[in-house]
């Protein structure tokens, strides 16, 4: 999905969401290699530098995203070469370019979020798919991995809501947007939207056992298991899980007002 030539919708949605994302400062970003086990080609990667990310935005899921990039580091990697999975923590990371001796690494594009494009919603439901992919793929998966796989799929799905709330008439009104660019997004996130609705059994199938295996977690953030019951719909539990935190920050008034409102979708939370 990484390759489509570029088309008009892609430009407004990227100029719409851009808009929405716009931080004062951009994120840098470094280069660093790591190598197929399988194969031995390099893969580049792109890490965020930290001093530069503090403009990011905050999800309610916990996803992290800033300049339109994802920031929170991807666990699994499938080799663009190869198509061999990893665990990206397995490999060691060179910063050095030297050491890879003048083998051309395969570019981030190539293996970040498998190669999807989420300016595409084709390219969402396939990092989708892949998610479920490596699920059923990898056997004997512990604990620590099949959440860390289980909440990458979490996010997949609520990637198609995340941004659907950042866009309203205002908007176009304010003239911060296009009327086409305005429309044209409009549809865009109509059909995201459509297509999660479309899934919320098999959300349901990736979130039940997401909450079954956080709740065995050794000391567990109540809140964020609050955020997995509100968003599998469970108003009760989620109030229960909040019921017993002191600290009264925004992210925890925001997420008893979604609660209180029997909202189940992500939101942002900051940013
Ligand atoms: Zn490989």
């Amino acid at each position: 999905m990484g390759h489509e030539k570029t088309t008009d919708i892609e430009v407004m949605i990227t100029e719409a969401i851009t808009f929405t994302a716009k931080s004062s400062c951009m994120t840098s970003f470094e280069n660093y290699y790591i190598q197929c086990p399988c194969c031995t080609s390099w893969l580049m990667g792109k890490s965020a530098k930290t001093e530069s990310v503090s403009q990011s935005i905050l999800y309610s899921d916990g996803m992290i995203v800033s300049d339109l990039l994802p920031i929170n580091p991807q666990k699994v990697v499938l080799c663009p070469a190869c198509a061999y999975f990893f665990w990206h923590d397995s490999q060691p990371v060179i910063q050095d370019e030297a050491q890879l001796n003048g083998f051309q690494p395969y570019p981030w594009s190539s293996w970040h979020l498998f190669g999807c494009n989420l300016l595409y919603n084709a390219g969402r439901k396939a990092l989708i798919n892949h998610y479920w992919h490596v699920l059923k793929s990898q056997r004997s998966l512990d604990q620590a991995k099949e959440i860390s796989i289980r909440k990458s799929l979490l996010w997949a799905y609520n990637d198609l809501y995340r941004e659907c709330q950042s866009i309203s008439f205002k908007d176009f009104y304010k003239g911060k947007l296009s009327l086409r660019s305005w429309i044209n997004l409009r549809r865009f996130n109509k059909e995201s939207q459509r297509y999660f609705e479309a899934e919320k059994e098999n959300f349901l199938d990736n979130l039940k056992p997401l909450i079954r295996l956080t709740e065995k977690e050794p000391d567990v953030d109540p809140a964020v298991l609050a955020e997995l019951y509100r968003e599998a719909g469970d108003f009760d539990k989620a109030t229960a899980a909040l019921s017993g935190i002191i600290r009264r920050t925004h992210f925890i008034s925001s997420l008893q007002k979604h609660i209180k409102a029997r909202k189940r979708h992500v939101f942002k939370v900051a940013g």
